[in-house]
């Protein structure tokens, strides 16, 4: 009874993963594109509340991750998408913002697993110079109990609480210009009488980014000055953010950069004028959070899936064979 029980296991694993397999050929999926934001260390990740998890792993599970990966699938440098001599079922890596935690972090595992990886700066946080609205937020939710916001009075001293709190004022904030963001930061701070510094140092620095430039392992990518919603820019505005951006980072890098990332990503951040606009930079690649399959012919728009700390073993792999994007795409989730 229980060989029969076996024997019926192994048919049914050998014909998933072969149905799987139809899909993937039939699907042209064989590079798919995994985004990352923040590897912290794990004493943070228990003690400290925060938002967001699916955009934070633990160093614990990334090298689980990057393991797992570099095991089973070829983990490429986004240099060498089009390249012919690498076998199918490629991974390009890809972190966006420029914390310093992909440095301190992430870096020791990729060189530990010997893992190409591309980080995409945010030109305005390099050397903390500027705070990004989202960690203001979360940094004033996380100090307070009663807040009001928006002439309404919010009880927030549980954290499931600041958490709903910080997902409505997100939904709020991301279809704003960076002006109205910091106006509307300001007048919840002054309305509640709340005096923070905002002082935490999360971002990279201008050695930390140079050294960085020259690993071979690592390539560097553009994700604008300011991380506007680019929706909500004009031509002149998002010329700026870019050319801008450019020009602090090939003076750091002394090289070229080739490859760009929208902020946010999402398709309400962008448009097709947008593209257009970008693609006259000449970048090879621009990526986007979107969901969907990367057509080499489309190098304008590559989807990427985002990887988070609940992203293991069964569910990193339904996420890396493009499985999981796909099926997104097609349920438009
Ligand atoms: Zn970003």
């Amino acid at each position: 009874m229980r060989i029969k029980k076996k024997i019926r296991n192994s048919v049914n694993i050998i014909s998933k993963k072969l149905f799987t397999n139809k899909i993937l050929n039939f699907f042209n999926i064989n590079t798919v594109f995994l985004n990352y934001h923040r590897v912290i260390n794990n004493y943070d990740f228990i003690n400290f509340l925060r938002p967001n998890d699916d955009l934070i792993v633990t160093t614990k599970v990334f090298e689980e991750q990057i393991k797992y990966l570099s095991e089973n699938f070829n983990v490429i440098s986004i240099n060498d998408i089009h390249s012919k001599n690498i076998k199918d079922r490629k991974i390009v890596l890809t972190f966006d913002d420029g914390y310093l935690d992909n440095y301190i972090n992430a870096l020791p595992i990729l060189e530990k697993y010997n893992c190409p990886a591309i980080l995409y700066i945010a030109t305005s946080y390099l050397d903390n110079i500027e705070y990004p609205w989202w960690s203001k937020v979360w940094e004033i939710l996380l100090n307070t109990k009663n807040i009001r916001v928006d002439g309404k009075k919010f009880e927030i001293d549980k954290n499931e609480e600041k958490i709903r709190l910080y997902g409505y004022l997100c939904k709020i904030l991301i279809s704003q210009k960076k002006k109205i963001q910091h106006e509307y930061i300001k007048n919840i701070i002054s309305e509640n009488n709340i005096s923070l510094s905002f002082h935490k140092k999360e971002f990279l620095t201008t050695e930390n980014l140079k050294s960085l430039g020259n690993h071979k392992l690592i390539e560097i990518g553009c994700h604008t000055h300011n991380h506007e919603n680019l929706k909500n820019l004009n031509e002149n505005e998002i010329n700026y953010e870019i050319s801008k951006s450019l020009n602090i980072l090939e003076k750091i890098l002394s090289k070229k950069v080739k490859h760009f990332s929208i902020p946010y990503g999402v398709k309400k951040t962008f448009t097709r004028e947008t593209i257009n606009l970008i693609s006259k930079y000449n970048f090879q690649t621009i990526v986007t959070t979107e969901h969907g399959i990367f057509n080499k012919k489309n190098c304008n728009q590559i989807p990427r899936i985002g990887i988070g700390n609940l992203d293991v073993k069964d569910r990193l792999n339904s996420k890396a064979i493009g499985l999981d994007s796909l099926i997104n795409k097609i349920l438009r989730r």
